[in-house]
């Protein structure tokens, strides 16, 4: 497949619709700013490859967040899609090496996973899906299959080197009405996509892959569109965040220290604000050109 991209099919003959991702370099470039062990790094490709996946899914311009927070070794897990194909991630753990296993429900198996989708107008909202299953794709089937009765089939993996995600999801009934006919055909295709390995899914093209999977059924194939690392941290928000700690709080760190150093736990830009460059920024100020 091609790196750092994602593609949209479309069954012919049938109400399915997908997606193929891989990602390469954005995989890297989201890692880069933490030295994160081996574990961390194969489950932050699976979260990206998710945020991806289910950005694609739905129509929105701005930004979708998965984030599991509390647990034991991982007290925070987090990747973010936006409509724009960028996306980042976090972790914070603790106890965790590279020779540990990325046993996904021995780590992320208490928590609960936050889906917020986080629109550039409008509200935002959020769901909660129980990390019961033995992996995040079948988390995120559940997922689904609770919000909108659409049979939806994921499959997300990752190696600290390379992640990759495969969708597969009904569209409301159109080429097929009878419920009998269409379930039938549900468990045809989703057992073909069943088979997707993801050695298979970083050595073949899209069109070889589809064709491998569907051999009977016809496909069609968009062009695919590129995913790329982006941070959305900036001095404003930094300063933001600092403002709503309160004034008393913000006043006590600042007699400690005159600049607060805050470090982006995404992309690891570092800013530094002084009480006035933090006061400019509640008001709005822009500097002078
Ligand atoms: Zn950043």
């Amino acid at each position: 497949m091609q790196s750092d991209s994602s593609s949209r099919f479309l069954m012919a003959n049938a109400d399915l619709r997908g997606y193929l991702l891989q990602l390469n370099e954005t995989y890297a470039d989201s890692l880069s700013a933490t030295d994160y062990p081996l574990p961390i790094r194969i489950l932050l490709g699976e979260f990206l490859a998710a945020a991806a996946l289910l950005s694609e899914t739905i129509k929105f311009k701005g930004r979708l967040l998965l984030q599991v927070k509390g647990l034991e070794k991982i007290t925070l897990l987090a990747a973010e899609a936006s409509s724009e194909r960028s996306l980042r991630c976090v972790a914070r753990f603790q106890d965790l090496s590279d020779g540990d296993a990325p046993d996904f429900e021995a780590l992320l198996g208490d928590g609960t996973l936050v889906v917020t989708i986080e629109p550039e107008h409008g509200e935002r909202y959020q769901s909660l899906v129980p990390l019961t299953a033995p992996n995040l794709a079948q988390c995120l089937e559940f997922y689904f299959g609770q919000s909108d009765q659409l049979g939806t089939q994921i499959m997300l993996h990752s190696d600290g080197e390379t992640a990759t995600g495969f969708l597969l999801q009904q569209l409301p009934a159109q080429l097929e009405t009878d419920k009998t006919k269409r379930a039938d055909q549900w468990q045809h295709f989703s057992i073909l996509a069943g088979t997707l390995t993801h050695a298979e899914q970083i050595a073949l093209s899209e069109a070889a892959l589809l064709k491998r999977l569907f051999v009977e059924d016809a496909v069609e194939l968009f062009p695919p569109k590129a995913l790329r690392f982006a941070c959305t941290c900036s001095r404003t928000r930094m300063a933001n965040a600092l403002i709503a700690l309160g004034e008393a709080e913000l006043q006590s760190l600042l007699a400690e220290q005159t600049e607060l150093t805050l470090n982006c736990e995404f992309c690891g830009a570092q800013y530094e604000l002084d009480g006035e460059a933090i006061a400019a920024e509640a008001r709005g100020d822009r500097p002078a050109h």
